[in-house]
């Protein structure tokens, strides 16, 4: 479970979070909506340990990660998605795969030299453990396309497969669904439930599509102006005045 305590997060005299309380239950797909400007990726932000919080506190588990920087948080296995780097683009998508977990020994100069037959091995898990992941992404025939080929959506399910590679727990998605065409949606939207029923992947979503939404996200969290503004279903969230207000005050 994690838990965000009365985070502010300042840019000079502008409040973007000001004041968000809210917790996200282990096990559930959260979905994070509110008008443009409310504070949604800013607080993503400061949960994945991409800024510091002017106050308030982060828990996961019980633990106090407040600040932490994304490779601790990482170690937890919280992450959150991040678009294929450009450097990345020429590599294919099983290449891209295998490069995320960090610590193998290829990556010390003279374990290369001594220790060839054990890296060997490790690259060989490292490529079957891809290969399971496009399987299950039912994306396996892309395995040597080069990333930077791939459709918008297609991108976006290498990046949740880059959060299977590391056996993510917690995995906060930024507008996974936008500009992504109806059929891989579905795709997508299918495989964040998979992780989620099958493998205990707890998430939490930024997202508009609010179609998307209803088929995934319980509970949904209305954000505006910095704070929290609402949780419920999808059904209680569209009733409620304040939420309504919200939107059509923008
Ligand atoms: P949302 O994701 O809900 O659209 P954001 O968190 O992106 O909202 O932004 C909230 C507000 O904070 C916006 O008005 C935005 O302009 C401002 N903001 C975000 N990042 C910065 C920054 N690095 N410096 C100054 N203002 C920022």
């Amino acid at each position: 479970m994690i838990v965000v305590e009365d985070v502010h997060k300042h840019f000079g005299g502008f409040h973007a979070v000001d004041g968000a309380t809210l917790t996200i239950e282990t096990g559930s797909i959260t979905g994070l909506v509110g008008p443009n400007g409310a504070g949604k990726t800013t607080l993503f932000n400061v949960i994945a340990g991409v800024l510091e919080p002017t106050s308030g506190r982060v828990i996961m588990d019980g633990e106090d990660i407040t600040g932490l920087p994304p490779h601790e948080l990482f170690a937890r296995g919280l992450l959150r998605t991040f678009q294929i780097a450009h450097e990345f683009s020429s590599m294919t998508v099983r290449e891209n795969l295998m490069m995320v977990p960090g610590g193998q020994s290829g990556e010390a100069l003279w374990n290369a030299w001594f220790a060839r037959r054990r890296i060997a091995s490790e690259e060989r898990a490292l490529a079957r453990k891809a290969d399971e992941v496009l399987e299950f992404l039912t994306i396996d025939h892309l395995s040597d396309e080069k990333a930077g080929n791939l459709s918008g959506g297609q991108k976006k399910l290498l990046e949740l497969g880059r959060t299977m590679m590391v056996d993510a727990k917690v995995v906060f998605l930024d507008e996974v669904g936008a500009g992504v065409n109806r059929t891989l949606l579905n795709t997508i939207g299918d495989a964040i439930q998979r992780l989620n029923a099958e493998r205990g992947y707890t998430f939490c979503m930024i997202e508009h599509d609010m179609d998307f939404i209803g088929r995934l996200c319980d509970p949904v969290i209305v954000m505006a102006e910095g704070h929290v503004l609402a949780k419920g279903t999808i059904d209680e969230i569209k009733a409620n005045e304040q939420v309504i207000e919200a939107y059509l005050g923008t």
